[in-house]
């Protein structure tokens, strides 16, 4: 099939910045490191992968963690700067961590003003309920008020991790679904579905709150019709992504192919490869 896509789901990301174990980790085996090393500080050597793959477009998470990853709130002046250099075919997002920052409401004007498009939670590596406003954490409730005046898109990731530090208790997708009862017009990701232990939380979430969607990134496609029978009932609200360059993801356009090769309808297909994200970010 020849349908255009969107990999909504990709770390192109400061690796100088991340912890000696944790990118040893992300590294894993693969063989092309020495490449991948110059594409996360060379735009144009992404966009020249991008047309090798056949990609037009991706979306770009990176997010402030330096208790877990390493990542200092650097990371957005880096995730605009790289965006800008690749005259939109990579759309950014940044971060404001829920428990350090000491200014929520300056860093999203500054993460706003960047021209950044999201904000990515990471409970697990910002170790912190998604729904913690409900205990007095103003920070978060700042941040998801900015983001929906100022029509950013909110990623959170569910679903477990298995960095050293990672605190998995916060990763259930359940806890997002005050999000949808309490700021009805924000627009919420879940990135991953809940994998491998929460999907079917993932699915309730999603298919209770009009503006929640969820993305397959770093779900092996094969399993994809296993983790979530239910699919095509929310065909208009599940985006595509890889999560490359992350272990266990050998390219976009490899695992894309693999999504492709199930025996899902076409429209369902483009619907989530391209279309939902297109109308999401208003391509
Ligand atoms: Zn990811």
């Amino acid at each position: 099939m020849n349908i255009p896509v969107i990999d909504a789901h990709v770390h192109i990301q400061p690796w100088k910045m991340i912890k000696p174990a944790h990118l040893a980790m992300m590294q894993g085996k693969r063989p092309d490191i020495p490449q991948l090393f110059e594409i996360m500080y060379t735009p144009e050597k992404l966009l020249a992968h991008l047309d090798r793959e056949k990609i037009e477009r991706i979306v770009s998470i990176n997010y402030v963690s330096p208790e877990i990853m390493g990542f200092t709130d650097q990371v957005n002046d880096y995730a605009a700067d790289y965006a800008k250099k690749c005259g939109g075919r990579v759309i950014a997002f940044g971060s404001v961590h829920p428990t350090r920052t000491t200014d929520a409401a300056g860093d999203m004007d500054r993460l706003i003003a960047l021209g950044l498009r999201g904000v990515k939670l990471h409970p697990a590596h910002q170790p912190c309920y998604p729904n913690d406003y409900r205990n007095g954490n103003a920070n978060l409730e700042t941040i998801y008020r900015k983001c929906e005046e100022a029509g950013l898109v909110l990623m959170i990731h569910t679903g477990t991790s298995i960095f050293p530090g990672a605190r998995n208790v916060y990763a259930d997708p359940i806890h997002c679904d005050d999000i949808g009862v309490d700021f009805p017009k924000l627009n919420v990701i879940l990135a991953h579905g809940g994998r491998p232990l929460w999907m079917d939380s993932a699915m309730f979430v999603v298919r209770r709150h009009p503006n929640f969607r969820m993305d397959l990134s770093s779900i092996p496609p094969e399993l994809v019709p296993e983790y979530f029978p239910k699919l095509e009932a929310i065909g208009d609200k599940v985006l595509w992504g890889s999560d490359w360059p992350a272990p266990g993801v050998p390219g976009m356009r490899a695992n894309v192919d693999r999504f492709l090769g199930l025996n899902y309808p076409d429209e369902f297909k483009r619907k989530v490869v391209f279309e939902n994200a297109k109308r999401l970010y208003r391509i």
